[in-house]
């Protein structure tokens, strides 16, 4: 089986040239065409001898997604596409541009395990984890796109399908390739992470002391609520959620993010907001809501813009800083919590 040449690193696509019996400067070559010239296959490298793209093209894949349908929001300010994988499962990323960012947003695994009430990829299960390579491509395909307008990615965040810290390795592999100084070269402080709330994988982030930002998605400020969304709350509940995100902030000095989509007479009462202000106080953190983008699966609706505004008012009162998000993609099922496909 040719492996995807983007699960490699710099050094290990090192070691697989030179076992081809390839001198050492071709490796790099390969990676500069790869990470750019973004070169989508072998036959585009064309800084590279023609037999030397021949076997390249015979030992590896490139990227193992094919591009198989593609949405674009109303306003054209979003773009959803849906990638085939080799083993024809299904994912999704989102290209968003908003004034002077383009940020994608992309999936760390086919389905989900979590089973969120209102997230339609939690309705759908788990079906795998994507390869390292897999993660890469998405972001490399996107990249290419708006480099045909001359335009370049400003951020990335891994909020698209699954979980990426029950997919630790792989995703921070992805991270670590696309950071690297040699090739791609993006920004660690670029790039957001979220989470559920998984407390030893964030534990173990913050021990790695990465300069990815993580976000962890909250939705509620006490356990039994919580967990009637989030069934994850039974494993990690919120004392838990809390220390670990406080050994984050104190350990790596880096903010973290909350994560809150405000559902109508659930989540987005005076009470809830807070017991959130109350739990988050002296932490070094910032909260994002978003009213809920609606889904197949789940009954509850957006909270009232009165409702959400009230909301950030009340921890903006307690001082936590607060940020609304504006919906974006929703028409073409690109939001929060909207990706799904049918297996
Ligand atoms: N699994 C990770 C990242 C992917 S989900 C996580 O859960 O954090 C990205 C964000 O969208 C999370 O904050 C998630 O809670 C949120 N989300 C899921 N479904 C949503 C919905 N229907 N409306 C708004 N946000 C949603
Ligand atoms: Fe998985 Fe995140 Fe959706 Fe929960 S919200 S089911 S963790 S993708």
């Amino acid at each position: 089986m040719p492996t995807n040449i983007y699960n490699l690193t710099r050094a290990t696509l090192r070691e697989q040239i030179l076992a081809l019996g390839e001198p050492g400067y071709r490796a790099d070559q390969i990676w500069r065409a790869l990470y750019h010239d973004l070169a989508p296959d072998a036959t585009s490298m064309t800084t590279l001898p023609r037999k030397l793209r021949e076997r390249l093209a015979e030992a590896f894949t490139f990227g193992g997604l094919t591009p198989a349908n593609e949405a674009r929001s109303s306003d054209g300010q979003t773009r959803k596409i849906l990638f085939r994988l080799a083993d024809g499962r299904a994912i999704e990323s989102v290209l968003m541009g908003y004034a002077r960012r383009r940020t994608t947003c992309i999936s760390s695994q086919a389905g989900c395990a979590m089973g969120c009430v209102f997230c339609a990829t939690g309705q759908m299960g788990f079906l795998r984890h994507l390869e390292p390579g897999e993660i890469v491509a998405q972001v490399l395909w996107v990249a290419r796109e708006l480099k045909k307008r001359d335009d370049r990615l400003t951020n990335i965040v891994v909020m698209g399908m699954g979980e990426p810290l029950h997919n630790y390795d792989a995703t921070l592999a992805a991270c670590d390739i696309l950071n690297d100084p040699e090739g791609f070269a993006f920004g660690a402080r670029r790039i957001t992470l979220s989470t559920v709330g998984l407390v030893p994988a964030i534990r173990r982030f913050a021990d790695e002391r990465r300069q990815v930002n993580l976000a962890i998605s909250l939705h509620a400020a006490t356990d039994e609520l919580r967990a009637s969304l989030l069934p994850v709350n039974k494993r990690y509940p919120l004392a838990e959620v809390f220390d670990a995100a406080r050994y984050y902030t104190t350990t790596t000095h880096r903010r973290i993010t909350f994560e809150w989509a405000l559902i109508a007479g659930v989540n987005d009462t005076q009470e809830q907001a807070e017991t959130l202000a109350r739990r988050a106080a002296g932490l070094l953190c910032h909260v994002n809501v978003i009213p809920l983008n609606p889904t197949a699966g789940y009954t509850g609706q957006a909270s009232t813009r009165e409702r959400v505004a009230r909301f950030s008012e009340i921890l903006e009162g307690h001082g936590i800083s607060c940020t609304v998000r504006v919906r974006r993609g929703i028409d073409v099922a690109a939001g929060c919590g909207q990706l799904a496909i049918q297996a």
